[in-house]
């Protein structure tokens, strides 16, 4: 049975690990650099705030020994702010965080304030809940996969060991993004 790791400096990560509670999978927060001693088979990065996220990552020296598991094939999961944590290039930001996925993200590419709505669109060929606050959207897909699209706009993509999206999948009931991922965990896609 894998063992996922939910990265809980800020944002979000509570809901993450509902989700995997539903899907029965083991999980474990991170809060600082001994916690990364456990072993673990998938990382999930919330959404919550990009720089405050990139800012403690480094603070807490969390940065350098995530960015080479990432870089060495840990299965990763972003959503949001994690989406933009993944990134290898922000159009409205000169920051880049693990770049570990090539392509061009826009951030709070909705409006600052007026940028929370909800859909419903396909995501790898199912149509699912999806929730954006402040969200990103994926200006250039790049090199990576586009999994959803909303609005004309790549809006969840993957790239080898790593997933991205824009929305807030542990914000609704649906299970469809986190099975995706765990089986991306398993090798199963
Ligand atoms: N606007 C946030 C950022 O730039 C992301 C918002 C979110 O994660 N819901 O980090």
């Amino acid at each position: 049975m894998s063992v996922i790791a939910v990265l809980a400096l800020q944002g979000a990560f509570a809901e993450h690990e509902k989700m995997l509670d539903q899907l029965g999978a083991e999980h474990f927060e991170i809060r600082q650099l001994a916690d990364i001693d456990r072993s673990f088979d998938g990382l999930i990065i919330p959404g919550g705030e990009s720089t405050v996220q990139g800012k403690l990552l480094r603070d807490l020296g969390l940065f350098e020994p995530l960015n080479k598991l990432i870089s060495g094939g840990l299965p990763i999961f972003g959503t949001c702010a994690g989406m933009i944590l993944l990134a290898d290039k922000l159009e409205n930001d000169s920051e880049h965080y693990f770049s570990a996925m090539p392509m061009t993200v826009k951030r709070n590419a909705y409006g600052r304030q007026l940028g929370s709505f909800y859909t419903e669109s396909e995501f790898a060929g199912s149509v699912i809940p999806m929730t954006f606050i402040r969200a990103p959207y994926i200006a250039d897909i790049g090199g990576c996969e586009k999994l959803a699209e909303v609005d004309g706009k790549a809006a969840a993509a993957r790239y080898k060991n790593c997933l991205a999206a824009a929305f807030h999948p542990e914000l609704n009931e649906d299970l469809t993004v986190h099975k995706y991922f765990l089986d991306m965990v398993a090798g199963k896609v």
